[in-house]
C-alpha cells in the first residue's frame, strides 16, 4: 500500500480512523505513566504487552488445579496432559509450518542447544558455523559453547559475517558468496531471522537454498522475525527454527518459546538427540518402559511435561494472532514503521542516524536509531516523557511500533518528542 504521509496531526487522526485495526488497542493493557495517561510504549519487540484475556486464560487453569489436583491432567476443562497441542495449530499457521513441525516447549536457548545438539554434526573437515557478527549474545554464547563442546575452537570455528565498512546490515549477496566460499567447511548456518539490533529481515528463502548448495544445515533464530513478519518456513526449507514467546507474541515475561523442525527429519531416527519422556511415543509413554521412542515431528524434542500456566497466557495471544491474521498485521506494521521513519527524516542531520534498512521489505516493526550524542541522557529525558522504548549498548535506541496495540498517534507524539530531546 503506497499512502502519502504527511506531517499533520490532522492526518495521524485520519490514519487511525482508517486503521481496520485500531480496535485491537484496546484488548491490551496499556502502561500507564506517571500522569496516570497511557505510556508510549515502543517496545513490543523486548516484552508485548498482556491481552486482557490473558487472566481468565489463566484464572481457568488455576481453578481446574484448586479443584481437581492431579486430576486435571484428565479431566481439567482443557485437559493438561495434550494441553501443548491447543497451540500447535495456531503456531504452524503464524509460521507457515506443518502442525508436524512446530511444538512449544521449553525457553529460547534451550531450544537453540537441543536443536544444534541434533543438528550441529560437526566433523573434521566440516565444523564451522555461519553467524552474524552482532548477533544476539545468547546465541553467540550457544554457538560457541557448542563449538567448544565438540572440541573445536570458535577462534577458527566461527565465521561471524560483517558488514561492508561504513554500512549497519548485512547485503544477502555478500552472504552467499560467503557461503559459495567457505560452504566446505561449515556445518551450520545459524542467523537470527530479523536481527535484534538492526531489524534487518534476512532472505531466509535465499539463505537456506544458499546453504543447501554448499552442503549446510541451515537455522534460524526468529525471536524477532515470529509474530512480526509472514514466515513460510516449510516452503522455505528451513531444517530447524526456534523462537520465544514474550516479545511480538504477548505470552508473558519468560513465557514458553517455540521450534520448528522441517518435515523431512519427522521420522529421522539417525539424528542424535537428547532425549526426555515428553518426546516419548504418546500412547506407551506412561507405561515407563525404558527405551526412548520418539514421537515423529518436532514434539518428538520435547523433554519435560510443560508449564501449564505460561501456555494458558501464551493462548490468549495467539487467538489474537490467529484472529487477526499475519497479513494483516505486516500491512499496517510497514505502514505505522513506515511513517516513523518518514517523520524521523524529516530531521535529518539533527544528530541521530536510522540503521535499519530503508527497504520496508527488508525490515521488521522496528527502527533502531543511533544517536551522535550522549544516549544515555537522551533515553532518560525519553522515559520522563512516558516513552517506553529501549536502548542498546553503545548508541543505538530501538524503537518498536507493534501494529496490534500501537497507533499512528503513538509514533506522531514519539517522534515529535524525540527530535526535541535530541536536538537539547
Ligand atoms: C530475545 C532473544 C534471546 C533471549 O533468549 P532466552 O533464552 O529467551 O532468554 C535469544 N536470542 C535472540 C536472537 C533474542 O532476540
Amino acid at each position: 500500500m503506497k499512502i502519502d504521509f504527511q506531517t499533520t496531526e490532522s492526518f495521524v487522526r485520519e490514519m487511525d480512523n482508517n486503521d481496520p485495526l485500531a480496535k485491537y488497542r484496546e484488548r491490551f493493557y496499556i502502561p500507564k505513566g506517571k500522569n496516570g495517561e497511557d505510556c508510549i510504549y515502543l517496545c513490543g519487540n523486548s516484552l508485548g504487552l498482556q491481552p486482557k484475556s490473558v487472566r481468565a486464560y489463566v484464572e481457568q487453569e488455576l481453578k481446574d488445579w484448586e479443584t481437581l489436583g492431579v486430576e486435571g491432567h484428565f479431566h481439567a476443562k482443557n485437559p493438561w496432559l495434550p494441553y501443548h497441542e491447543l497451540l500447535t495449530e495456531q503456531t504452524a499457521r503464524l509460521v507457515g509450518a506443518k502442525p508436524l513441525e512446530v511444538v512449544v516447549m521449553n525457553s529460547l536457548t534451550v531450544n537453540l542447544h537441543l536443536m544444534m545438539v541434533s543438528f550441529y554434526r560437526p566433523t573434521a573437515i566440516r565444523q564451522k558455523i555461519i553467524i552474524e557478527a552482532d548477533a544476539f549474545p545468547s546465541d553467540q554464547y550457544a554457538v560457541k559453547s557448542q563449538i567448544k563442546f565438540h572440541g573445536f575452537d570458535p577462534q577458527t570455528s566461527l565465521i561471524e559475517l560483517q558488514p561492508h565498512d561504513g554500512e549497519a546490515t548485512i547485503r544477502t549477496e555478500d552472504i552467499e558468496a560467503l557461503i559459495k566460499k567457505e560452504g566446505s567447511t561449515v556445518a551450520l548456518i545459524m542467523l537470527g531471522g530479523v536481527n535484534y539490533y538492526t531489524s534487518q529481515f534476512f532472505d531466509i528463502e535465499r539463505i537456506t537454498r544458499a546453504g543447501h548448495v554448499a552442503g549446510c544445515v541451515v537455522g534460524f533464530d526468529l525471536a524477532h522475525a515470529v509474530g512480526n513478519i509472514p514466515l513460510r518456513l516449510h516452503d522455505w526449507n528451513v531444517d530447524f527454527a526456534v523462537w520465544c514467546s514474550y516479545k511480538y507474541l504477548n505470552g508473558g515475561p519468560g513465557s514458553i518459546a517455540g521450534c520448528f523442525v522441517h518435515e523431512q527429519y519427522a521420522n529421522d531416527s539417525s539424528l542424535p538427540r537428547f532425549a526426555g519422556w515428553w518426546g516419548h511415543n504418546k500412547q506407551t509413554r506412561f507405561l515407563m518402559g525404558p527405551d526412548f521412542d520418539a514421537i515423529p515431528g518436532a514434539e518428538g524434542w520435547q523433554l519435560s511435561n510443560p508449564p501449564i500456566l505460561p501456555m494458558a497466557a501464551l493462548r490468549a495471544s495467539m487467538e489474537i494472532f490467529d484472529e487477526v491474521g499475519m497479513e494483516k498485521l505486516r500491512t499496517k506494521s510497514e505502514l505505522l514503521t513506515g511513517y516513523l521513519e518518514f517523520l524521523l527524516d524529516q530531521h535529518v542531520d539533527e544528530g541521530f542516524t536510522i540503521i535499519t534498512p530503508r527497504d520496508p521489505k527488508q525490515r521488521g516493526a522496528q527502527l533502531s536509531i543511533r544517536v551522535h550524542s550522549d544516549g544515555k541522557n537522551l533515553f532518560k529525558k525519553l522515559a520522563e516523557q512516558n516513552i517506553i522504548c529501549d536502548r542498546r549498548e553503545p548508541d543505538v535506541i530501538r524503537v518498536a511500533p507493534v501494529p496490534l496495540y500501537n497507533s499512528f498517534m503513538d509514533i506522531y507524539r514519539f517522534a515529535e518528542i524525540f527530535v526535541d530531546c535530541v536536538s537539547k
